[in-house]
């Protein structure tokens, strides 16, 4: 349909809703006629903030009663507001949730942009390489060192939420780190062994999984680094040992252009997830505001509940040397030495050194090196390959500039694009 048509259905549908008073912005369903909350609204809340979140969601095609009360049908449906915008469900709305309810709010009134037809295309899920529900679920606690179908049960689940996991009936050390970061993305507690709790998630979460298919399209967790305000306390570095580090940090800050580094990094970061798109991918995103205050595991948790191929973390590095320059890319270690980390990190590699090739190729820069390490928190709880992109210093003056300029910013954009179609 060319837009012509679609804007001549569009004012005829609007001057026969008039008519016929089905208006969907007519009095109470407006959420311009409200105020936009400026604090967190959450079950409980009546009054303005109710109705313009309900109004909001109402606009936006959920189903909903505009009443003003935030109960138990209003956090249903904010939770799946955020399950389908890619946010952290929990049902609260904040900066996060609020920004994009804002932002589909405007797309509605904005023009239909050229679609993609890979991108929009309306795909049926594929069918899931495993089918656990052929198997008995485990009626017992199984941990490692387990054998059996009660293994392959859960191995089939995680594969098909996309976990890096050998579907092969024996709980060893592979296994035990996927249900270990499975346990640390869902909100359980993190002890390694199949339970009750672990049982009913991996149930509930298979259960949403089948219902959508497996996604046509490869999706990519873009996650911009750090934020503007890091939160406080350590987590866990790694799902195999018991070293805590800070849940993240405030980042480096330009030399010259004395802009920080998570401001650059969500730059670059959105100019990343808008090429991927309109290539056809599906991207989701750890941050889109540089208001929040997620730790590195979260963000790791955010890629695995999205079932992604690749995350890729973007970032800007600093030295103590006002001459260090160009791009590193950094990827999983040995980890706790078994096999199955070797050879995630032996895959993992690959895919850092062809990154940085690509980078580099894009925009000019110096081509460092593709380092292996086992000391980054995101990387180590990510349930698939988690590439960390240092796109330059922001202690060179020249790449400074470089790094704060949007054309460059955009070659970075192409190179990540042309490894992610190559890679994938
Ligand atoms: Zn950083």
């Amino acid at each position: 349909m060319n837009k012509k048509k679609i804007a001549v259905i569009l004012v005829f549908a609007i001057v026969l809703s008039m008519f016929t008073g089905t208006n969907t912005f007519a009095a109470s369903g407006n959420p311009e006629s409200y105020r936009t909350p400026t604090t967190s609204v959450r079950q409980g809340a009546k009054g303005n903030d109710a109705y313009w979140l309900q109004a909001m969601l109402k606009t936006l095609g959920y189903t909903i009663s505009v009443d003003g009360s935030f109960g138990p049908a209003t956090l249903a449906t904010v939770k799946k507001f955020q399950s389908d915008n890619g946010l952290s469900v929990d049902g609260s709305v904040g900066p996060a949730t609020r920004g994009k309810l804002i932002e589909k709010y405007e797309a509605l009134a904005e023009p239909t942009p050229t679609p993609n037809p890979q991108a929009t295309m309306e795909a049926p899920g594929q069918a899931f390489k495993h089918n656990p529900d052929n198997l008995t679920i485990p009626s017992t606690s199984i941990r490692k060192g387990a054998n059996g179908d009660g293994v392959l049960w859960v191995q089939e689940i995680l594969y098909n939420l996309n976990y890096d996991i050998d579907v092969d009936a024996s709980f060893g050390a592979g296994t035990l780190n996927m249900v270990r970061i499975f346990q640390m993305s869902n909100g359980l507690s993190v002890d390694g062994s199949v339970g009750p709790a672990t049982r009913e998630k991996l149930t509930e979460r298979w259960n949403a999984a089948k219902k959508t298919g497996k996604s046509p399209a490869k999706i990519i967790c873009i996650d911009p680094g750090h934020q503007k305000t890091p939160p406080s306390g350590y987590e866990t570095v790694s799902p195999w040992g018991r070293a805590t580090k800070l849940k993240n940090t405030s980042g480096a800050t330009g030399v010259s252009t004395k802009i920080p580094e998570y401001i650059t990094n969500l730059q670059i970061a959105l100019k990343v997830r808008d090429t991927l798109v309109k290539n056809g991918y599906k991207v989701v995103m750890t941050r889109d505001n540089n208001d929040t205050h997620l730790s590195n595991q979260q963000r790791a948790a955010i890629a695995n509940n999205a079932g992604a191929d690749i995350t890729i973390s973007i970032h800007c590095d600093s030295a103590d040397s006002s001459s260090a320059a160009g791009v590193d890319t950094f990827s999983r270690g040995s980890g706790d030495g078994s096999a199955s980390c070797k050879s995630r990190s032996y895959r993992d590699n690959r895919y850092a050194s062809e990154l940085l090739a690509e980078v580099c190729n894009a925009t000019g820069a110096t081509k460092r090196s593709a380092v292996k390490s086992d000391n980054y928190t995101g990387i180590n709880w990510n349930a698939g390959t988690c590439v960390i992109l240092e796109c330059g210093f922001t202690s060179n003056e020249t790449e400074d500039k470089n790094l704060n300029n949007a054309a460059y910013q955009q070659k970075i954009a192409n190179g990540v694009l042309n490894f992610v179609i190559k890679a994938f």
